[in-house]
């Protein structure tokens, strides 16, 4: 991937400013190479395409991302890498002006903006796209984290389980006044 200077990758680099008013559409291979360029990517590897619809009207122009694909993420159980499959579509708004905003799909740039690079926006949607947790569907098969290890885990959190009610119990004992 060509990065310029300041290390932007410039195939995701939509020249704005010279639009006309009017749809566009734009098409991203996101793999491997892509996130390496991020540093300290939780993601590391993948296949995800990117559709990009763009509207540009005269007072703003809608981004809208449709990103499909499989990303490897690490088993919350083995931390072994594993696939999965993600799927989303996120809108965006170009605004121009001075303002600020608190809206997350609100973004402001300067009147003058000739270029929006989109890799930061399409890096943190499939970041978002994947499932909070994330495991291997047979522990043992694929995943590969030591049985045994496993089922004395289980012991600990009973055992712990146990004391937490203890005290539980503890807490409902009324103190009667003398
Ligand atoms: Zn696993």
């Amino acid at each position: 991937m060509k990065k310029s200077q300041d290390g932007e990758l410039l195939s995701f680099v939509i020249p704005i400013g010279g639009l006309k008013l009017g749809t566009y559409s734009y098409n991203y291979s996101i793999n491997q190479l892509f996130f390496s360029s991020f540093e300290n990517s939780i993601i590391q590897n993948g296949n995800v395409e990117v559709a990009l619809e763009l509207e540009k009207r005269a007072s703003l122009i809608e981004l809208i991302f449709s990103i499909e694909g499989k990303v490897e993420v690490e088993c919350d159980r083995c931390l072994e890498w594993m696939e999965v499959s993600i799927s989303s579509e996120e809108v965006i708004l170009l605004k121009f002006g001075e303002e600020e905003s608190d809206e997350a799909d609100i973004i402001y740039l300067l009147p003058d903006t000739q270029a929006f690079s989109v890799a930061n926006l399409i890096y943190e949607f499939i970041h978002l796209a994947v499932p909070i947790s994330n495991s291997h569907e047979d522990i043992g098969q694929d995943c590969e984290i030591d049985i045994k290890q496993f089922l004395v885990e289980d012991k600990i959190e009973e055992e712990e389980s146990e004391n937490t009610s203890v005290w539980d119990s503890l807490k409902n004992i009324k103190i009667e006044p003398n």
